[in-house]
C-alpha cells in the first residue's frame, strides 16, 4: 500500500481504515510510506528529540533576553550571554549528531526485542498516563543514585564536571554534558520503559515517545533558571522543578533527583541554606536529647 509520497500513503490508508483516528492514520502512513521500520523509528526519534529540545529551549532564550522577566530569575545576576547560549547549543548539537544519531538506529531493534508495540490502534490515554507516571518515579530513582555517584571525586572530575560548567543553568544546558554522562543518565530515561515492558509485556512505543517528550520538558524547565509563582511545585510540593535543580548548580552539592523531592528529603541531601538550617536544628535537637 506504499505510495510515492507520504500524503498519498495517508490518503490510501484513510480510505481503508475508517475506524482509526487521525493521529493513528498519520502514524500508520509513516511506517507504510517508509517501508523500513528501523529507519522510520530512527528518523522519527531523532527529529522528535531535536524539535522538542530546541523548541522547548527557545522560549527560555527569549525570556532571558527580556529584562522584565529578571524578577523571576533565581540567580538574578547571572543571566547567560548570547555567546554562552550559542556555544552551548553548538556543543549539544555536536553531541546529538556524533553520539546520539549512530545509536538511534538500534532503537527499533531494541524495542522489538523487548516487545514494544508499534502498531495501531494506540493504547488508551489512561493507560499511557499511568505508565508515564510509573516511568517518572523509576527514572527519578535511577537519576538520584547515579547523579549522586557522579559527585564522587573521580567521577565528578572526569565526567560530571562538564555539566557543572554553568553555575547558573539555562534551558539549553540540560543536555550539556559528557557523552558518558548522557548515556548513564539516559539509561534511566530509556531503560525505565524497557524494564517495564520486559516485565509486563505491555507498552506502545508512542507511550515511550510521550514519556521522553515530558522528561525533556522536565529537564529543560529544571535548568531554565526561573521560578514563577505558578511553577508546578507550588501546587505539587513533591515536584522538584527549577528551584530544586538551580541550587544544585549553584552549590555543586545536594538535590540530586530529577523530577521529585522525596529522595533528597528522606536521605537528607537537600541543598540550600534552608535545608542546612533544618539539618543544624536537627543536630542540635539530637545533641540536647543525648545530654
Ligand atoms: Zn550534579
Ligand atoms: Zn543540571
Amino acid at each position: 500500500m506504499a505510495q510515492d509520497t507520504y500524503w498519498a500513503s495517508f490518503e490510501e490508508i484513510s480510505k481503508y481504515n475508517v475506524s482509526l483516528n487521525y493521529a493513528e492514520r498519520l502514524w500508520l502512513a509513516w511506517y507504510t510510506y517508509m517501508q523500513n521500520d528501523v529507519l522510520a523509528t530512527g528518523i522519527l526519534s531523532f527529529t522528535m528529540h531535536e524539535a522538542v529540545y530546541f523548541g522547548r529551549s527557545l522560549p527560555w532564550i527569549i525570556i532571558d533576553a527580556i529584562p522584565w522577566f529578571r524578577r523571576y530569575k533565581i540567580q538574578q545576576n547571572k543571566v547567560p550571554t548570547a555567546y554562552e547560549q550559542w556555544q552551548c547549543a553548538f556543543l549539544v548539537l555536536l553531541s546529538h549528531f556524533t553520539v546520539e544519531l549512530p545509536q538511534i538506529w538500534l532503537f527499533h531493534p531494541m524495542c522489538q526485542f523487548f516487545g514494544l508495540s508499534t502498531t495501531v490502534p494506540f493504547p488508551s490515554i489512561y493507560k499511557m498516563a499511568f505508565q508515564i507516571a510509573v516511568f517518572f518515579v523509576m527514572e527519578d530513582t535511577w537519576h538520584y543514585w547515579t547523579h549522586r555517584a557522579m559527585h564522587w571525586g573521580p567521577l565528578y572530575k572526569n565526567i560530571h564536571k562538564i555539566h557543572h560548567q554553568y553555575s547558573a543553568p539555562f534551558g539549553l544546558a540540560a543536555e550539556y554534558a559528557s557523552p558518558i554522562e548522557v548515556m548513564v543518565l539516559g539509561l534511566g530515561t530509556v531503560g525505565s520503559p524497557i524494564l517495564w515492558c520486559a516485565i509486563t509485556k505491555d507498552l506502545h512505543i508512542l507511550t515511550m515517545y510521550l514519556w521522553i517528550v515530558l522528561r525533556l520538558f522536565q529537564a529543560i524547565d529544571a535548568h531554565s533558571g526561573y521560578e514563577f509563582p505558578w511553577s508546578l511545585h507550588h501546587f505539587l510540593p513533591f515536584w522538584a522543578g527549577a528551584e530544586h535543580h538551580d541550587v544544585h548548580h549553584e552549590r555543586f552539592i545536594g538535590n540530586y533527583s530529577s523530577s521529585f523531592r522525596w529522595w533528597d528529603y528522606f536521605l537528607d541531601t537537600e541543598a540550600g541554606p534552608e535545608a542546612a538550617k533544618r539539618r543544624r536544628e536537627k543536630k542540635m535537637a539530637k545533641a540536647k536529647k543525648a545530654q
